[in-house]
């Protein structure tokens, strides 16, 4: 039975460049997960976009003398790029400053108010009579309450690192032109948070036999500890999505409330524009489809707390909202396998300091399987984990291209040159595939790979499915090594013919399991075995227009024959295309040159 399933990536800040810590924070597991359920043929829909609001972005502007919509329109298109590179296969990277994804998340808030969970609240906030408006806190500055640092921000001060109230804060000054704001009141909305934790408790003790440990220990520690409170959903600041209450025009909706509100705004944008503007149900109303959301574990609140108290609180009210008639309740979302952090040499990365490798850069100089693989080996799916450019060498050439890269590039380079660009046929008369028992044993461990290595995928155990394909592959270099059909061709060609055919078929095997991993180069060695339908879909950028503009996105279409996650049928006799090596080694020095560019 297909299932539908909504592969839900972490939006990105359009105010900085992508690193490698945010590819297997959350981008590149949400791709191999993805690529994997399509080979298992689910209905496969992954989501994500720019986060092209708040305070962020304004800051950025601010520094940069642009307006903020000019910032969110630099990163987008370097955004499309790498993913594009990568092989990152979002059905759609769409943003948050788009028509469809304003009307989504207005119709979200006023749900929730029908359904009475917001309310109004005064605050105080610091106001700038020179600028003639509220400041948000990281835009106010003066010394820290705590350790009397005279240059903390509103929000959080650089030197003992504590999260402050803005509105105690010492001496304070206007960021932007020095001037002495005064504390004003203002009235903002409020999520009542407090009246939806019964849901959001039951709903984390539905998961938690299955969630990893870090998440939902986190998540119900939160909950336990405080309660759940009223937290604000507006704000002072004109760069974002309006309040729609008349009178609240010039507040908007704060940005932690709507870019999560991009999961389901998103497939609604995707139905639009494949001219099903329904589909998206499917996969936010059938209770039978799955949502797995793939972030880093700075956002665990987001998404495994706060996102399923506002989908819970909108419930079916959403749809007649949005869409004017009865719906039904909308998914929680079923996974949230957040990753841990990933350091950098041993030193946390920071993008302001250069302390990163930038995904741009890398692959300027190198592929994106390698990329892909290290970043796989070395996820922070359980702890954090370091990325070390000698490691990154070293694995790159013992393990990608000792054991798989050398394995195919082998076999098939004889094969083609003793079978004249042929698989060759086995022939031994006692069995009906002519394989020999030797040959059978090894088809059959391998082929157990598609039962072993699925369902750590389907667990979301990235790492561990990797190394299991790689540990399988290393079972057919040990058969090669006894069945030595290098000499053997010389005295026996027909044993090697069965050896060469059986390795053939490993290969043909291994190629699917590891596609989802590598799929670029398993693309690559999937046409150099002859087959004419590509494995995967292919990936594409369109132009979309509404009433706030052009938003460029990036767009996957599917294959016409997809590959399946099923055993290879690969008959004796095709013609095999001239074999290439896959990956290249790299020189040890390579390490040092690259430790150099870092800081
Ligand atoms: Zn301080």
């Amino acid at each position: 039975m297909s299932k539908h399933i909504l592969v839900a990536v972490a939006w990105p800040y359009s105010n900085s460049d992508i690193h490698v810590g945010n590819i297997t924070g959350s981008y590149l597991p949400a791709d191999i997960f993805a690529r994997f359920q399509r080979l298992r043929g689910n209905q496969v829909l992954m989501v994500s976009g720019s986060d092209a609001h708040g305070t962020p972005i304004t800051v950025k502007a601010d520094a940069e003398g642009i307006t903020p919509e000019q910032v969110y329109k630099n990163y987008q298109p370097r955004f499309l790029e790498l993913f594009q590179k990568l092989g990152l296969t979002y059905d759609l990277f769409t943003s948050t400053h788009t028509e469809n994804h304003f009307k989504v998340s207005q119709s979200v808030f006023l749900a929730l108010k029908e359904n009475g969970l917001l309310y109004t609240e005064e605050q105080q906030q610091w106001y700038s009579p020179t600028l003639k408006k509220f400041l948000p806190d990281r835009y106010v500055e003066g010394t820290c309450y705590i350790c009397g640092y005279d240059n903390a921000r509103g929000d959080q001060c650089d030197n003992c690192g504590s999260v402050l109230d803005a509105t105690q804060l010492i001496n304070p000054r206007a960021k932007q032109d020095g001037s002495i704001p005064e504390l004003r009141k203002t009235t903002h909305f409020f999520v009542d948070l407090a009246k939806l934790q019964p849901q959001v408790v039951e709903f984390l003790e539905s998961r938690k036999s299955y969630w990893r440990p870090n998440v939902v220990t986190r998540s119900l520690g939160w909950i336990n500890s405080q309660g759940l409170r009223g937290r604000a959903i507006t704000r002072d600041l004109d760069w974002g999505i309006p309040v729609p209450i008349e009178g609240w025009e010039e507040k908007c909706l704060y940005v932690w409330f709507e870019a999560v509100i991009g999961y389901l705004s998103a497939p609604i944008e995707w139905s639009k524009i494949t001219g099903e503007p329904e589909a998206w149900h499917r996969w936010w109303t059938d209770p039978e489809a799955r949502a797995y959301y793939f972030i880093g574990k700075d956002n665990i609140d987001f998404h495994a707390i706060l996102w399923p108290a506002e989908l819970a609180g909108a419930g079916e009210q959403f749809a007649k909202i949005f869409e004017g008639k009865t719906g039904k309740p909308l998914n929680l979302p079923y996974d949230v396998p957040a990753n841990e952090f990933l350091n950098m040499e041993d030193r946390k990365i920071s993008g302001s300091r250069n302390w990163a490798v930038w995904a741009n850069d890398f692959l300027e100089r190198y592929d994106p399987d390698p990329l892909r693989f290290y970043l796989t080996v070395n996820m922070p799916e359980t702890s954090d984990s370091n990325w070390d450019w000698d490691d990154f060498v070293r694995r790159n050439n013992n393990e990608l291209v000792a054991t798989w890269g050398n394995l195919a590039n082998r076999v098939l380079s004889f094969a083609y040159k003793h079978w004249d660009g042929h698989v060759p046929s086995p022939e031994n008369p006692g069995d009906a595939a002519g394989l020999r028992p030797a040959d059978a044993a090894l088809l059959t461990k391998i082929e157990g790979g598609f039962e072993t290595v699925g369902r750590l995928l389907e667990a979301v155990k990235l790492r561990a499915a990797l190394g299991e394909a790689i540990r399988l592959a290393s079972e057919v270099n040990a058969y090669l090594d006894v069945q030595a059909p290098w000499t053997a061709v010389k005295t026996d060609k027909a044993a090697a013919a069965a050896t060469i055919y059986t390795a053939i078929r490993a290969i043909d095997n291994l190629k699917i399991m590891l596609a989802p991993f590598l799929p670029h180069t398993c693309e690559t060695l999937h046409q150099t075995l002859g087959y004419f339908a590509p494995l995967f879909g292919e990936q594409y950028t369109e132009t979309q227009s509404d009433s706030l503009g052009e938003h460029e996105v990036l767009r996957y279409r599917p294959a016409a024959v997809p590959a399946r996650w099923a055993p290879s049928k690969l008959e004796p006799g095709p013609r095999l295309r001239e074999p290439k090596p896959l990956f290249k080694k790299l020189e040890p020095s390579v390490a040092d040159e690259e430790r150099a560019r870092l800081g």
